[in-house]
């Protein structure tokens, strides 16, 4: 079947290095970071993932 492409745009407080949220993290694995635990995004980021939220949001 045919599947629309999806994007997903992560969670604004999700983690900084993958965008999971923090309750669902425990550990993953994500390059450039490897292995690491969940991690505050930065104020700079949570601004550009709502941003890109909106957009995404607009066009669908
Ligand atoms: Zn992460």
């Amino acid at each position: 079947g045919h599947r629309p492409v999806t994007t997903r745009t992560p969670n604004p407080s999700g983690c900084q290095h993958c965008g999971i949220d923090q309750r669902e993290h425990m550990r993953q694995w994500k390059p450039p970071a490897g292995w690491h635990q969940w991690t505050q995004p930065t104020q700079d980021q949570i601004k550009a993932r709502m941003r890109a939220r909106r957009a995404n949001r607009k066009e669908q």
